[in-house]
């Protein structure tokens, strides 16, 4: 991935043995015989698609979930070998492709496989594509809505030399919730497609990180491990896991610019903040374009283990903060992660802005470099 902005000390510091211990450890508390597949979606949730990929294959995953056939794509040209998954709908005219790299698609209407028929016959026609039929117990995205509708389609799909029938499965929306009745009735609408299916194909999974942490009785024979993998809680904040989860990322910067603000005066757009008394206060090289939300002006981040005010409005590109007193410019600032005993989780950033720690992750724009260690 392009990167942009190796000359400004704003990075994502991303710790692969947090990624690594994530892993190894849910992998040693599955069933023997269930294959963890990482999910590696949108840049692996910010923290770099091969960067994660390399290290999930050391920790035991065995294959791969995207979003989208180029994120498959970009592992393949990357040299990864392994069984990859995408789990959005592809359009039926990318079969062949698909199917030529060895990458399985999610397959929820009858429709789509004759309308991708073609497309293998002509691109791909002694490798079938494996599929994988999405049902759709309640999430309401993608999937077959009947059992009947299912059948058929098992039908059409062994029937065809085109298709190699792979995997099943379904998706929870809320696995991650202390009340289960909507979790419950999904498994019994699983239950009622899982009956008609004549035979099981080699991969049958149901469970994304939350699942897998709180329901794994229900996991099948792989799991779908995405957000607890970069180590962070789905629940946000409602369940504890079952293992320590160590978050991956950290956000840092540095002091760039310091002033003595006078007592009157005001910072950033809209003069949104003035100053009561005489104070200290740093600019900061980071600002909503790389993905640090507008919405947090009056959050906090990290000088030396104080937590530092976020004053006036959050611009493009630069923020202020006021300091307890003055620190040189070069200082080490963190916006997430720890300092000198201190802490600043994503959760804490999701929360104060109104969202999750999901949508944060992978919002970091390609302006904030990805560092890695370990
Ligand atoms: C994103 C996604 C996952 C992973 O979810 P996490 O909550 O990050 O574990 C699993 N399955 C599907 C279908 C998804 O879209």
């Amino acid at each position: 991935m392009t990167t942009i902005g190796t000359h400004r000390p704003t990075q994502l510091v991303i710790d692969q043995a947090a990624i690594y211990h994530n892993i190894a450890t849910e992998k040693a508390r599955l069933a023997k015989g269930t294959d963890l597949f990482m999910v590696v979606k949108a840049n692996g949730y910010g923290h770099g698609i091969t960067q994660v990929a390399t290290t999930a294959v050391k920790a035991g995953a065995t294959g791969f979930c995207v979003a989208i056939l180029d994120e498959a794509l970009t592992l393949r040209a990357a040299g990864f070998n392994q069984p990859i998954l995408v789990l959005g709908i592809t359009e039926p005219q990318y079969a062949g492709l698909m199917a030529q790299k060895h990458i399985s698609a999610t397959v929820g209407s009858q429709d789509w496989l004759e309308a991708a028929t073609t497309s293998i016959e002509t691109v791909s026609p002694d490798q079938p594509l494996n599929v994988h039929l999405g049902l759709d117990t309640g999430m309401g995205r993608i999937g077959f809505q009947e059992p009947e509708a299912l059948a058929a389609a098992v039908t059409a799909l062994t029937a065809s030399p085109a298709f190699n029938f792979e995997g099943i499965f379904t998706h929870f929306s809320k696995a991650d919730s202390a009340d289960t009745a909507y979790f419950e009735k999904q498994i019994s609408r699983w239950q009622a497609f899982m009956a008609v299916l004549p035979e099981r194909p080699r991969y049958v999974h149901v469970s994304n990180s939350a699942t897998s942490l709180w329901h794994d009785a229900c996991n099948g024979n792989m799991i779908r491990f995405g957000v607890a993998g970069y180590g962070l809680n789905p629940s946000g904040t409602e369940l504890t896991a079952p293992f320590e989860l160590q978050p991956a990322m950290r956000l840092e910067t540095k002091i760039v610019f310091v002033k003595q603000l006078k007592a009157g005066n005001s910072v950033s757009y809209g003069a949104t903040y003035t100053a009561q008394q005489d104070e200290w206060v740093a600019t900061l090289p980071i600002g909503y374009a790389d993905g640090y939300e507008r919405r947090l002006q009056g959050f906090h981040v990290l000088v030396d283990g104080h937590y530092c005010e976020i004053i006036g409005r959050i611009c493009m590109d630069q923020m202020m903060v006021r300091l307890p007193h003055e620190y040189p410019t070069g200082t080490t600032v963190t916006l997430v992660g720890n300092d000198h005993g201190a802490t600043i989780t994503l959760q804490d950033v999701a929360d104060y802005c109104g969202t999750i720690h999901y949508e944060l992750a992978c919002g970091f724009t390609t302006r904030v470099p990805r560092v890695y260690l370990n």
